[in-house]
């Protein structure tokens, strides 16, 4: 897999969010979903812009090793979704080792995909969008079958993992919603480092003007916020995080 070409937006340095440590967060072009609160909505389709090489990826990355090491950082992988170039990915991962690899994903990918991520990541940041399957195919454009199958596999495989919900006000964040998320999580948990709610971003409403497409309705225009009653609903099911 040394010779597939990777599509890559941004290298972007000196991350602190992503990860322990400093880390580079490289961010992957593509994505199969169209979740209707897409943050990077420049980022679903892949474009025509120059494509890497693993070892050209991880040259420029290996540029801050010394930074990256000596803070206890790594490389994070984001996107998009890098499930959608896995093979690319897992060549990128090989050519940095043994620098940490931490993983963004929607978990939207086959099971051999997701196998093949499982491989290389030593740390996985994995959503939970929506547990109903309906709501998840009309707010995401894809059901979510395919991605709790390959939560299963992350629960089995012992790899330390974070939960991540985006909670989209009037979407997805009232607590009939929510509490199936918080029943499949516990079952079974694995190697489940924390939980983390991420309320909705008005930053994605700016970023679809500026690319002339429309908003949806269903969007607020303002950032959200963690309603309190979610916050102690996940306090009282996870307290060892910090919402
Ligand atoms: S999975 Fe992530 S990148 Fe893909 S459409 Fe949804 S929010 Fe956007």
């Amino acid at each position: 897999m040394k010779n597939c070409r990777g599509m890559i937006a941004e290298f972007r340095e000196f991350c602190l969010h992503d990860g322990p440590g400093v880390r580079t967060t490289v961010f992957f072009r593509g994505c199969p979903m169209r979740c209707l609160w897409c943050h990077n909505p420049e980022l679903q389709q892949t474009g025509s812009e120059k494509s890497y090489l693993p070892c050209e990826a991880a040259g420029l990355i290996r540029r801050d090793e010394e930074i990256l090491r000596s803070s206890g950082g790594g490389v994070t992988f984001s996107g998009g979704e890098v499930l959608a170039q896995i093979d690319f990915a897992a060549a990128l991962a090989h050519e940095l080792s043994p620098l940490h690899i931490a993983v963004e994903t929607s978990g939207y990918g086959s099971k051999d995909d997701y196998r093949k991520l499982l491989g290389f990541a030593d740390l996985i940041y994995q959503d939970i969008k929506i547990m109903d399957e309906k709501l998840h195919r009309r707010f995401t454009g894809c059901g979510n079958d395919i991605i709790l199958e390959n939560i299963r596999l992350l629960k089995a495989s012992g790899k330390p993992y974070i939960i991540r919900l985006p909670l989209i006000p009037g979407i997805n964040d009232a607590p009939e919603y929510l509490s199936p998320a918080i029943s499949f999580i516990r079952e079974n948990p694995g190697n489940l480092l924390d939980v983390q709610l991420l309320p909705f971003h008005a930053g994605a409403i700016s970023k679809m003007r500026k690319m002339g497409r429309p908003v949806p309705p269903e969007l607020p225009e303002n950032d959200g916020i963690i309603p309190e009653e979610v916050r102690q609903m996940f306090h009282r099911a996870f307290p060892g995080s910090n919402f």
